[in-house]
């Protein structure tokens, strides 16, 4: 049987908290996992003293990307998904006032975060995000166990890419789709739109119930997130003296429209006038929004990552808004099926890691989702969604990350704004194209991302050490 990574739906969309997958959501889950091995193991009860380690781009970016809270909240045992964002600071005060931790919620230990979280440039080998997690049990013996953020919130430990349970998530999909081409071939096939061949596969693994009901629940947080940062204004945290821009650009495209909650908004926003203008306005703000709430440490979904989470819902909202205002629930769950998908050969072919192939990996492969979505919806062919994917992406390729002060607002928030238009542009030029001339498959597309991501100087993979991050200095902010 090949073996062939089956990547879901919800592996590529998960609900967490800003601003970054890999230095947030996955350091966040990592703690997790540590006290659950703690509990297999038996070790819990015993952990008398603890010291957290982050290496390489965690180490390098970790501050500005709030990784050091996340492995404080994870030890706590908070869920991203559910636990209250706005209890955020007061947790993290309470933890660094009295310099103690209450491990899992259930026991407190001694724990100083700016003694026994230490920041270590060394990269270690494997990946650039790694973590070790150390603990001095009472029995006398210490244990410790290491955990990569891989991207997107994706957490693996080097000596388990082999073990038994990752072996079952190669289970054999219905469709076993490993490249743009083999999609296409089943697609052909079975007669099946990308959308149906991935609910053909999601259905292997959950209930279409649940699989709704879940979907719904991403849709929910990505409405609420455009939604909030449409309706907050003031400056965003860290330093940089960012102001919320969404806001205001919201403020003159709503100008008197009267809703109260965030479905007669949708509503209200269709009655609105759309001029080519407005059209951009509409689109960048609500990608801005949400990166606006991704950076304060707010609610977002993961789309591939948190730093390019403003795309795909823009994109969508887009479509409800301007292309279609019958859009439905019907509608987000195509979009988000081809989305989930398209990231996911990107997953495996490449990588979806600011820290292993810069910003391309982030916002070009949310772009390349979101152009392809939105394809499927307007009526494209299989073979125009994938051109219009790799359009997107053939226009990020290189695309570096150096995010100033390693906060994730500088270049990233407009970027996404970038994204989503581009990603627009990139479907209808498909939709206008006979898809047989295609000069570049998006499989090549993928490699060649891979390719540049090797080649790319490592000052620009998530480091804050080329780039913007270093020409334009916090003080000058
Ligand atoms: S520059 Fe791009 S990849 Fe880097 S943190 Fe910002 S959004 Fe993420």
């Amino acid at each position: 049987m090949r073996k062939i990574e089956s990547i879901s739906v919800f592996d590529m969309l998960k609900i967490g908290v800003g601003p970054s997958s890999s230095h947030t959501l996955g350091p966040w889950r990592a703690a997790m996992r540590w006290i659950e091995k703690l509990k297999d193991k038996g070790h819990f009860d015993q952990v008398s003293e603890i010291q957290v380690e982050l290496y390489g781009s965690l180490s390098l970016t970790g501050k500005g990307h709030a990784t050091d809270i996340a492995v404080l909240l994870g030890l706590e045992g908070l869920d991203p998904q559910q636990f209250p964002v706005e209890e955020i600071p007061q947790i993290t005060e309470r933890i660094q006032n009295k310099n103690v931790l209450l491990l899992n919620s259930e026991r407190e230990i001694a724990f100083n975060p700016s003694e026994q979280i230490v920041f270590n440039k060394k990269f270690k080998e494997f990946h650039p995000n790694g973590i070790t997690f150390r603990a001095q049990l009472s029995s006398g013996k210490r244990t410790s166990e290491t955990y990569y953020s891989i991207g997107g919130g994706f957490v693996v430990q080097k000596e388990r890419l082999n073990s038994k349970k990752q072996q079952q998530k190669l289970k054999e999909f219905p469709y076993p789709v490993q490249s743009g081409k083999e999609l296409l071939a089943f697609c052909a096939e079975h007669k099946l739109k990308i959308s149906e061949l991935v609910l053909a596969n999601e259905k292997s693994l959950r209930s279409e119930e649940e699989i709704n009901s879940r979907l719904k629940d991403i849709w929910n947080v990505m409405l609420d997130s455009m939604y909030t940062g449409c309706h907050t204004e003031g400056k965003l945290p860290g330093g940089l003296n960012v102001r919320r821009r969404a806001f205001d650009t919201h403020k003159t495209l709503i100008g008197d429209s009267s809703y109260s909650n965030a479905e007669e908004w949708i509503t209200a926003i269709r009655g609105t006038e759309v001029k080519f203008r407005q059209i951009l306005k509409w689109v960048s703000c609500f990608a801005l929004a949400v990166n606006e709430v991704n950076a304060s440490l707010g609610r977002v979904v993961t789309a591939p990552t948190n730093g390019s989470a403003g795309v795909i819902p823009a994109v969508m909202m887009y479509y409800m808004v301007i292309e279609n205002h019958d859009a439905n629930f019907e509608d987000v769950r195509q979009f988000m099926l081809v989305a989930g998908e398209i990231g996911s050969l990107f997953k495996k072919g490449a990588t979806i890691s600011a820290a292993m192939g810069g910003c391309q990996a982030e916002i070009g492969v949310s772009s390349a989702m979101a152009a392809g979505a939105l394809t499927e919806l307007m009526g494209g062919s299989p073979e125009q969604v994938l051109m219009a994917s790799e359009i997107a992406m053939e226009h990020h390729l290189g695309l570096t990350c150096d995010p100033i002060g390693g906060l994730v607002q500088i270049p990233c928030i407009e970027r996404n704004a970038m994204g989503a238009i581009k990603a627009i542009n990139a479907c209808e030029m498909a939709l206008d194209t006979d898809a047989r001339n295609a000069k570049v498959p998006l499989d090549k597309v993928i490699e060649t991302m891979w390719q540049t991501a090797k080649d790319m100087n490592s000052k620009y993979k998530e480091t804050s050490e080329g780039g913007l991050a270093i020409n334009v200095a916090m003080s000058d902010c």
